[in-house]
């Protein structure tokens, strides 16, 4: 059996982690600050907190940012649950809006649901594709939209404006005018779960871009102690001589990185554009040459003049077939020792959100996408003589089945 996404787990990450087990410090510490220097060098945005995962990392900001019941947000209905999850918890109302040709939130949609009770944007870079941020960061920005926004905290006052959030899970390393996602709008969002480009088993990064007249360095230091109970002082600092006596000035979160993280993370990101970035721009490239020849092979943008992915899962689609048939196709494919996915199935037909109210038919394009939709692996052990078994495995199954 191919499998879809086992880590990149070798001798170097082993030592990695080793070294830090027996350094004397393992939760954070000095691994997760070099870690987020290093992070903030790679994005080229201003400041980055390290977080116990991607979905801690956003539901922090929601709450940085004061967003409350009565408040929306604006995300695509075509992405993974935790981005609507996160605005759940803060008790605020998930406003979904439909997706392009190209996975990504429409910002044509976005525009049409801003309402005067939007406080965020969270456009999700599918399969590591930026988001049309050009269109996005000028929409917040446009005076007709700007006068509808009502401000509510000193944050939401001192930005002026609805704040882009990005959902980054995929899309580290990816570009958009030469600039990598972390510095592309106010926030972005990492995620370093097992089954992302860059791993530390669990974890995730906050990477603060905000605008002037924010201090990107003191909203660094403030969120460092809402992730940790709103202590003045983590345990690190707490164990210095003399230094045990520390505050608790909010009730904060549980959200920290551990040092064994942050050493996966740095033996990761060392040899992240130099081996596995191409590693994986060699796969895309495979797949995308060997299929684009079937009329029924619709090839995912993921390279054009402004933007370049950072690679991580191949969204195929099969022209002219129904959810159905898809199924069956996947059904076929697994029979033969492969294994593909789905990404995604859209949030209105995930139960709590059926019941919630939001209807599928009101997302056209995200249907359409999904329900003609094969994820196919990438990953930076898999071989070419793997990708040819996978493409052979597509091709056999969608033939038996459009032909039927
Ligand atoms: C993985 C993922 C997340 C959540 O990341 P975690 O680190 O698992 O919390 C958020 N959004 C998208 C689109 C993802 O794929």
């Amino acid at each position: 059996m191919i499998p879809f996404s086992p880590p990149r787990m070798d001798k170097k990450i082993a030592d990695a982690v080793v070294e830090a087990l027996y350094s004397g410090w393992i939760t954070t510490g000095p691994r997760t600050k070099r870690f987020e220097q290093l992070l903030t060098a790679y994005g080229g945005h201003r400041a980055t907190l390290c977080v116990s995962s991607g979905s801690a990392g956003l539901e922090l900001m929601l709450r940085w940012f004061g967003v409350r019941p009565g408040d929306e947000v604006i995300v695509p209905a075509y992405t993974y649950c935790a981005t609507a999850n996160v605005i759940m918890h803060c008790g605020a109302t998930p406003v979904m809006v439909d997706s392009g040709d190209d996975f990504n939130i429409s910002p044509e949609s976005v525009e049409r649901a801003i309402t005067t009770r939007t406080k965020v944007i969270i456009p999700v870079d599918i399969a590591g594709f930026p988001s049309d941020y050009k269109a996005l960061n000028s929409l917040v920005e446009r005076p007709v939209i700007r006068e509808l926004f009502q401000p509510a905290t000193q944050e939401q006052k001192m930005l002026g404006r609805i704040l882009v959030l990005s959902d980054a899970a995929h899309s580290i390393g990816a570009t958009y005018h030469g600039m990598h996602t972390g510095s592309l709008t106010d926030i972005t969002v990492y995620s370093f779960h097992a089954v992302k480009n860059l791993t530390t088993a669990e974890g995730g990064a906050v990477c603060l871009n905000l605008p002037e007249p924010f201090d990107n360095e003191s909203v660094y230091r403030q969120l460092n102690i809402s992730s940790l109970h709103g202590q003045t002082k983590d345990a690190l600092a707490k164990s210095q001589v003399g230094a045990w006596r520390y505050d608790v000035i909010e009730p904060g979160y549980k959200f920290n990185m551990t040092d064994l993280q942050a050493a996966m993370g740095i033996a990761e990101l060392e040899r992240y554009d130099t081996d596995m970035l191409p590693r994986r721009k060699e796969i895309f490239d495979r797949y995308s040459q060997t299929l684009s020849p079937y009329s029924w092979a619709q090839i995912p943008h993921y390279e054009t003049p402004e933007k370049r992915s950072s690679y991580h899962v191949f969204l195929l689609r099969i022209r002219g077939i129904e959810e159905k048939q898809r199924d069956r196709i996947i059904s076929r494919i697994f029979a033969r020792d492969v294994a593909v996915n789905v990404h995604f199935v859209p949030l209105p037909m995930m139960t709590y959100y059926k019941n919630a109210g939001y209807r599928m038919a009101d997302y056209p394009v995200s249907y359409d996408n999904y329900s003609r939709e094969i994820t196919l692996p990438v990953y930076y052990s898999l071989t070419d003589e793997m990708v040819d078994e996978v493409i052979r495995a597509v091709v056999e199954a969608v033939e038996e089945i459009i032909d039927n």
